[in-house]
């Protein structure tokens, strides 16, 4: 493939615009490289594009247009156009998309930007003050390095008018420098544990493989706080010392803050980091930077994959199993699997790290296709909490109670010893249904097929599927008799209350997702009651994601039969997952724990397999009926989604594409439906649901792509396919 074009040579670029393909342009004066950023006019308008190759020729060379300029930042790799296209491939998302997904950072095509730093100059104070020496000394401190305004005075603990008084004498040097500024160097060296012998069996494997330069990937299994994250840091280091870039992907940005403290401590310095809580500029940065390598690792959620990296050499996807990684909104892909794909095109290392592996990485664990490390034990005197069932219908309860009198006793067992208890329930909100004792309706979302949850602490109802809300009215909307709405059911505010109730004397933390503006407030929160800030931790599925909480010792599940319900085809493998995650919270310093788990169906085959903690025997169930039954991973899924304004339209289209259905039989493949999604109703739109199931050894795309092409869609009309889908709504 060409490598360079001269100035006036035809180009083909893709652009972020949704176009179907990639358009011709001449190439601007100076020439450009393949792959290079570049600003195209477009219509009226300039557009960020990508040099993508040689122009295809089919257009009139007099109405070529010229590249108005090429952006500074080195050109797209080879290895991330390959990416982009083949994840493109397997996805069914248009080139243009792809592209957006990995130019998501603004700014890309400005000047550098510049901003003011401090250091210690040569100046006099004109007149010392205590609040003055301590600015020079924390500027002597950093030796020749500087820091923003804010840095130097808050180091100080002084004001930033102190700081702008001493600028004036030349006793602190005011300077202008590239607001991008390349992250410092991690040490590999700096901060290593000794590792137990398991541990260091493990990660000589991982090293091993960082070492070969080549593409592996490695199933890291071991229970919660088994040390996974310190073997996988040996790892990160081994990829340093080799050269290369490392990306560490997490589920949830709550998970960070700890994390980037961890990783501070191991490599003397913060690594990158990539989500949606990092500001704009702070985007950009990462962005650059990490096209430029001055960045060796970073620390992101799922979108850091497609960051330019110039030299990656290990992606580490901790917490696999999480459903997080799976993007459900615009392109449909799993951050997982695309790590895998990108890690094999560029010859690198991946980790999948879990306490609870999904069940298509242990499928391919088991047949050889993954490494797999197994980390048995806890590390130091931390064992596994003890699980035992509270069988609900032997428990007396009052009604709107969910917590039993062996549960609660438990909890005060742990206040007395000063232990900390965790109450769990996953769900949000204070009750889940809100209905009218006059006339017996349940107050649903004007736009979608769902009830309304009550949060008490905002004081309004909300939509948990289109996030619409509502005050909470004072007559029901439907008979308009007052005072007769009543909540059903507990959320995680309501158990709180109840809570309260029972141990009038204990300080009880809330934690749920929607109960915190920002994602720092939330760790802040979470880093204190780690700490003993609370006696009791009530809390929803965000708790289960990683975070240490040394004092804890109880974790109650209070609906553990929740997940169970529903037809959702990982309905037992969820639940499971969540169950033994949860539990993975107690007892993860010195302290043993217990986990008791509150259920109504305790010889439910998932219930026990929890319990029995014989996860082998577990999976191996769980993937028998899979195979059984031609799923994922032993078949290929792909969900079609219509959504429209008018359902009626929505079952021609689907059962005209039901009827024919030759391009799926070519490929030996079956389509279900439609039906009624089982939220029929999101956002006002109504959407139905189509599933596609083929075997393994064939690749539904093609198919997919001939089979939907003469659809014509009208209006408001979409038409979705969600390949590998994992959720069914
Ligand atoms: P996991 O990722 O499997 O949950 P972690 O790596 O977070 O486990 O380890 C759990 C805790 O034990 C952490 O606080 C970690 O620092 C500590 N730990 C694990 N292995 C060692 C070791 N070899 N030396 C010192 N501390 C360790
Ligand atoms: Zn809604």
């Amino acid at each position: 493939m060409q490598e360079f074009f001269d100035a006036g040579e035809r180009i083909g670029v893709l652009t972020t615009q949704p176009l179907d393909r990639v358009l011709d342009y001449r190439a601007p004066e100076g020439g450009c490289f393949l792959g290079a950023f570049v600003e195209v006019p477009l219509g009226p308008r300039k557009v960020l594009g990508v040099v993508w190759g040689p122009g295809a020729g089919d257009f009139d060379a007099s109405k070529l247009r010229a590249v108005l300029r090429v952006l500074d930042a080195p050109p797209m790799r080879e290895e991330m156009r390959v990416f982009l296209e083949k994840a493109g491939a397997y996805t069914l998302t248009p080139m243009a998309a792809m592209l957006r997904l990995a130019t998501r950072a603004p700014g890309l095509g400005d000047p550098p930007s510049m901003r003011k730093v401090y250091r210690l100059g040569e100046g006099e104070a004109p007149r010392m003050t205590d609040a003055r020496r301590r600015v020079l000394e924390a500027a002597a401190e950093m030796g020749g390095l500087s820091l923003t305004l804010k840095e130097l005075a808050d180091a100080a603990g002084v004001t930033s008018s102190v700081v702008k008084g001493l600028v004036k004498s030349g006793a602190i040097r005011e300077e202008e420098s590239p607001r991008d500024t390349p992250f410092p160097r991690l040490d590999p060296e700096y901060g290593g544990k000794d590792l137990t012998d398991d541990q260091a069996g493990a990660a000589a494997v991982l090293s091993e493989g960082v070492r070969s330069g080549r593409y592996g990937t490695t199933l890291l299994k071991g229970v919660t706080g088994s040390g996974k994250t310190e073997v996988y840091l040996e790892a990160v280091a081994e990829c340093l010392r080799a050269g290369r870039q490392a990306l560490v992907l997490l589920p949830e940005i709550a998970l960070s803050g700890e994390f980037l403290q961890r990783l501070e401590a191991r490599f003397g310095a913060r690594p990158a980091e990539w989500h949606s809580g990092v500001t704009m500029t702070e985007r950009r940065r990462v962005w650059r930077m990490i096209g430029e390598g001055r960045a060796q690792v970073v620390v992101g959620a799922r979108s850091a994959l497609f960051l330019p990296f110039q030299n990656l050499g290990l992606i580490v996807v901790d917490e696999e199993h999480d459903t997080s990684y799976k993007q459900e909104e615009g392109v449909l892909y799993n951050a997982r699997d695309m790590a895998v794909l990108r890690a094999s095109i560029l010859g690198a290392q991946v980790v999948l790290a879990s306490a609870t592996p999904s069940l298509e990485s242990w499928v391919n664990a088991d047949l050889g296709k993954y490494k797999r490390l197994v980390l048995t034990s806890r590390f130091g005197p931390a064992v596994m909490p003890e699980m035992k069932p509270i069988d609900m219908r032997s428990q007396e309860l009052a009604s709107n109670r969910w917590i039993s009198p062996r549960l609660a006793t438990a909890v005060k067992q742990r206040m007395e010893r000063k232990e900390q208890a965790l109450l769990f329930i996953n769900r949000r909100g204070y009750a889940p249904v809100t209905l009218c004792r006059a006339c017996g309706m349940q107050i649903g979302c004007d736009h979608c097929d769902a009830r309304m949850v009550e949060h008490r602490f905002l004081k309004r109802l909300v939509c948990h599927q289109c996030g619409e809300s509502k005050p909470m009215p004072e007559v029901c909307p439907s008979c308009e008799v007052e005072g007769k709405l009543a909540a059903v059911g507990p959320g995680v505010e309501r158990l709180a209350e109840e809570a309260q109730e029972l141990f009038p004397d204990a300080r009880i933390a809330v934690l749920s997702s929607d109960l915190y503006g920002t994602a720092r407030e939330l760790k802040a929160h979470i880093e204190s009651i780690a700490m003993g800030g609370a006696d009791i931790i009530i809390g929803t599925q965000l708790v289960a994601k990683g975070h240490n909480f040394p004092l804890l010792t109880l974790v109650g599940v209070i609906d553990s039969d929740l997940g169970l319900q529903g037809s959702d085809l990982r309905a037992a493998e969820r639940t499971f997952q969540l169950m033994r995650q949860v539990a993975g919270r107690a007892g993860r310093a010195e302290k043993p724990g217990q986990a008791l788990l509150q259920t109504y169906q305790p010889e439910h085959p998932v219930i026990r397999g929890i319990l029995a903690g014989d996860e082998e025997a577990f999976w191996r169930a769980e993937a028998d009926e899979r195979r059984i039954g031609g799923m994922p991973p032993f078949g290929r899924l792909a969900a079609i989604i219509l959504s429209g304004t008018e359902p009626q339209e929505l079952f021609d289209i689907g059962n005209w594409l039901a009827r024919n259905d030759g391009p799926l039989r070519r490929v030996d493949a079956q389509v279900y439906g439609p039906a009624p999604a089982p939220i029929a109703r999101v956002r006002g739109r109504h959407r139905v649901r189509m599933l596609v199931r083929g075997p393994k050894e064939v690749m539904l795309q093609n198919a997919l792509t001939d089979w939907t092409r003469p659809v014509k869609l009208k209006g408001e009309t979409r038409i979705a396919i969600d390949i590998d889908p994992q959720s069914f709504f």
